[in-house]
């Protein structure tokens, strides 16, 4: 393995950032050398990571086309040189290829001789469509390995040809001071009794009745509502007065800080909607080692530590007590930082014999 792993993450903000922080971060605190090339204007600042702000965005003018000509112009003359630079042979470099110009990053990533690994997020769907797009395909073809977050998009890349390794989808979870976690456990539920939490902003689409049924049949558990009104929040107040169920109910935004430690108070994690890809709260709640239940849908399969195998109220109540009975773990940074290494290894392997 090289000494150095640099990621690539050129936006410097917003999800696909919060996942290079946590990867990042977890590589870090296993002892590896890490330096994140993003935006020079990024978001979040994690001491022990080394941040190179080697991208420029033209963010401030107000014509599109002069933002794109000027943001390209500085990659190829300034970026592109500095990674071909820095960056020896056989390093290992995980590029997030989420933007237009993740081909020419590549291409010069190969010049360097380094080692490539791609993950190409939200662009993928493209990848195994009909007309998808050329450039991007053979940036993921030029790539020692592509990482991808669930079964059915490795499966789909396997049919083109692209080697593929399956990874844990992680975001950045801020450090949690003990006493916020306290103070959001002594709010909601007695020490004796076991927490259940829908966390996050309240929707219908969300399932929440789905979850007020399910506490109905939980006796001795007190379940929690909380997050942001996003419409639900009426007629989850007015099921729980109907049917009695034991709930607790927080109204209103939280930061991301709040949000970890509300996360870290629960007992279980439960997420019992009618339709999902892939959930943030259950990464989050994967990350701080907080057990997970969930309804049959989706992405949500792959993701949850107990998936009910029906969308009735007994069934999800069933696997809450079976997520409880499996226990909260510390945080899962270490075995993270195993799986990517592991990932980074296979890619050694395979540019050595190129
Ligand atoms: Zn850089």
């Amino acid at each position: 393995m090289s000494e150095r792993i640099h990621l690539i993450e050129a936006g410097g903000r917003g999800g696909v950032f919060q996942h290079s922080i946590a990867v990042a971060s977890a590589l870090s605190n296993a002892g590896c050398k890490v330096i994140l090339h993003t935006a020079r204007d990024f978001e979040i600042y994690v001491p022990g990571i080394n941040f190179c702000g080697c991208f420029r965005w033209g963010r401030v003018s107000g014509n599109r086309v002069v933002r794109q000509a000027l943001t390209a112009a500085r990659l190829v003359s300034k970026t592109l040189p500095h990674l071909a630079r820095d960056i020896k042979p056989g390093e290992i470099v995980y590029v997030q290829g989420s933007f237009g110009l993740t081909p020419e990053v590549v291409r010069a990533l190969r010049f360097a001789r380094s080692t490539i690994v791609c993950s190409p997020h939200n662009t993928f769907a493209r990848v195994g469509a009909p007309g998808a797009s050329r450039a991007l395909r053979t940036a993921l073809t030029a790539s020692d390995r592509v990482l991808v977050f669930s079964a059915s998009d490795r499966e789909r890349l396997e049919h083109c040809g692209v080697p593929v390794g399956l990874v844990p989808l992680v975001q950045w979870v801020p450090p949690v001071p003990d006493h916020l976690t306290e103070k959001w456990r002594a709010e909601l539920a007695a020490k004796e009794r076991p927490l259940a939490l829908l966390p996050g902003q309240v929707r219908f689409d969300k399932n929440p009745d789905l979850f007020v049924r399910a506490m109905v049949l939980l006796h001795g558990w007190t379940g929690a509502v909380v997050g942001e009104d996003k419409g639900a929040a009426e007629s989850v107040d007015r099921l729980i007065a109907e049917t009695g169920a034991r709930i607790e109910t927080r109204y209103g935004y939280l930061d991301m800080e709040n949000f970890a430690a509300l996360v870290r108070a629960a007992d279980v994690v439960v997420a019992p909607y009618e339709v999902a890809s892939q959930s943030g709260v259950l990464s989050v709640a994967h990350i701080l080692g907080v057990p997970t239940a969930a309804t049959p849908a989706g992405g949500l399969v792959e993701q949850a530590t107990v998936v009910a195998n029906s969308f009735e109220p007994s069934a999800l109540a069933e696997a809450i007590k079976v997520a409880h009975g499996r226990g909260k773990g510390e945080r899962l940074e270490t075995e993270v930082a195993a799986r990517y290494l592991t990932e980074f290894a296979a890619a050694t392997e395979i540019s050595a014999r190129r």
